[in-house]
């Protein structure tokens, strides 16, 4: 039994075929993991709305049409759906002024029925980021990219958290897998997420190396990671043959090659003959990160959503 299933994580069996049997690696399920957190969400709001409570509602804001962008937005809608939260949308036109956008995140901080803004990254290039990013309220802000709730993680008083390194955590801590006193190597240093994956895994006592495009021997580091997290976005950075054997990979990065196919930062089949945990692209980290932001936005409305995962404040 995964320790998670005693307090609360719907049980999942592992059920491997004979070439998985073959690979040393174990899977890091994050497409099964997230219909379980999602399952928590689910059933945290029908109960609050069954004893009248409203229901949580996201305000979903795209500006533009880039087609990335509009695919995740679906994706996250329809997370909503599964999750009894009520997605807004809001679609505005490439065009739209920052100004503009600005207003509507001021409208949307008012509004007593939204308790979670996500503005779609990447913006318009006219578009200030950073300046759309610190206008949501932090108690709205279910990204977790705000300076706030990224300084209140920083200090160890977690609020809303970045979801793709929560959601990461939260993988970790569903198979049972305690980083407390690893050495845990980040590569990829990115506000959104190698910053506060690395922000995460102090909190909950690993000793963290982040490793950049400016680091020198990214070879010695990666080979000496008992926990390794790729956030870079470049397949073929990492040499899977660096991988310590036994390490737990969780590659975060995406890129999709010319056939139009998903992969992630590291070579799957050689890693996974060395680590002793992997997690694949697609179907680990993505997932997590999506149902993360279910979480967070049924946070911001208050409600408890029973999931096991709490940081242990220690480092
Ligand atoms: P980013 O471009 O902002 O950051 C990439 C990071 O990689 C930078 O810090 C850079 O210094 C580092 N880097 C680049 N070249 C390097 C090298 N040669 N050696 C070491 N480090 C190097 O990207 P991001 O937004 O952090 O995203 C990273 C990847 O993760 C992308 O593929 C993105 O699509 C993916 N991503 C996935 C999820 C998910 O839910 N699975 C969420 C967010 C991002």
């Amino acid at each position: 039994m995964y320790p998670s299933e005693e307090k609360g994580f719907h049980k999942i069996p592992i059920i491997m075929n004979k070439s998985e049997q073959a690979r040393k690696a174990k899977i890091l399920d994050g497409k099964q993991v997230s219909s379980a957190v999602i399952g928590c969400v689910h059933e945290a709001i029908e109960k609050h709305v069954s004893m009248g409570g409203r229901r949580p509602g996201l305000a979903v804001v795209l500006v533009g049409d880039d087609p990335a962008s509009s695919i995740y937005v679906q994706a996250k809608r329809r997370d909503c759906e599964r999750a009894g939260i009520l997605a807004k949308d809001f679609d505005l036109d490439a065009s739209t002024s920052q100004e503009k956008l600005l207003d509507l995140i001021d409208r949307l901080n008012e509004a007593a029925d939204t308790d979670g803004i996500l503005v779609q990254l990447p913006l318009p290039g006219h578009i200030d980021e950073t300046a759309v990013t610190n206008r949501i309220h932090a108690d709205k802000d279910v990204d977790g990219f705000h300076a706030f709730n990224v300084g209140k993680l920083a200090l160890r008083q977690p609020g809303l958290r970045p979801c793709t390194p929560r959601g990461v955590m939260a993988l970790l801590h569903y198979y049972g897998i305690a980083n407390r006193s690893m050495h845990a190597v980040v590569v990829g240093a990115s506000n959104i997420v190698g910053r506060p994956m690395a922000l995460e895994l102090l909190l909950t006592g690993s000793t963290v190396t982040v490793s950049h495009r400016f680091t020198r021997n990214l070879e010695e580091h990666v080979r000496s990671a008992e926990l390794l997290i790729s956030a870079i976005g470049k397949p073929g950075i990492i040499n899977s043959e660096w991988i310590r054997p036994g390490a737990i990979v969780v590659d975060v990065g995406i890129s999709r090659q010319a056939s139009g196919k998903l992969v992630g930062d590291i070579e799957f089949e050689t890693a996974a003959k060395k680590a002793s945990w992997i997690s694949p692209v697609p179907g680990g980290v993505g997932p997590m990160t999506r149902a993360t932001l279910m979480v967070n936005t049924a946070e911001a409305a208050g409600l408890d959503v029973g999931l096991p995962y709490t940081p242990q404040p220690t480092g």
